[in-house]
């Protein structure tokens, strides 16, 4: 089997993972695949259909009449729930509280999980997500684990929420309360949880910017595989 270039870049909410993995990508000339825009995309037709994510017994029957896919048009992302281009639906803070409650069903992960491994098995890609490097490509060669203190986290998200029109009057103490609690959901969760491996390297945004923070990950990968 032809081995292609892998790069998994794993982490908890906010840390700058979809803003690295799509620099990094571009830089490489490979494609980039947002991983929870998949989840996200099934947490919408749940809720639009009025079924709780979090409900097992609902959500499984959901999912076996559900394609969601991935199409890279022009360098960008389009993420499709059946036939239907949702990209620009679903990045509400009500969708991201879904996806992260959807994500925590054992079928959900390993439907969306067989779709991005043969992704990776086809292509050069880099992948973002919580277990890309854990459970979905555990035989990828590079791992990075993107992290940043919660605060700053909560800052960044506000301020992208902002940018959309959206949680204008919410404090980045009460978004700080969201994200911990999203890490909690994501880092306990039963099945394939998010967890740093110990053959990832670590890329604390903190105090980076951008262009430091893609730097690191690109040091992290030999010069002949680019
Ligand atoms: O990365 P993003 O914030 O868009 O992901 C939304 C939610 O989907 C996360 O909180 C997480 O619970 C879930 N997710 C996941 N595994 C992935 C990507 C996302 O469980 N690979």
């Amino acid at each position: 089997m032809k081995k292609f270039l892998n790069i998994a870049i794993d982490g908890p909410a906010g840390a700058g993972k979809s803003t690295i993995a799509k620099a990094v990508a571009k830089e490489l000339g490979i494609l980039y695949l947002d991983t929870g825009a998949m989840y996200r995309a099934l947490a919408l037709k749940a809720i639009r259909e009025g079924i709780d994510p979090n409900d097992r017994d609902r959500v499984i029957p959901l999912l076996e009449r559900t394609e969601i896919f991935a199409k890279n048009i022009d360098g960008v992302q389009h993420t499709y729930l059946d036939e239907e281009d949702v990209s620009g639906l679903i990045r509400t803070n009500e969708i991201s509280k879904g996806a992260s409650d959807i994500s925590a069903i054992p079928a959900v992960r390993i439907k969306l999980a067989q779709y991005q491994r043969d992704i990776a098995h086809a292509s050069d890609v880099v992948m973002d997500g919580r277990e890309i490097g854990s459970y979905v490509i555990p035989e990828c060669e590079h791992k990075f684990y993107v992290t940043a203190s919660v605060d700053e986290r909560a800052r960044r998200r506000l301020k992208e929420l902002r940018e959309r029109g959206q949680d204008m009057n919410k404090s980045v103490e009460e978004m700080a309360a969201e994200i911990a609690q999203r890490d909690h959901n994501d880092s306990t969760r039963e099945f394939a949880p998010l967890k740093r491996v110990p053959d990832a390297i670590l890329v604390d945004t903190t105090d980076l910017t951008i262009e430091e923070a893609v730097a690191a990950v690109m040091n992290g990968i030999s010069r002949e595989e680019r």
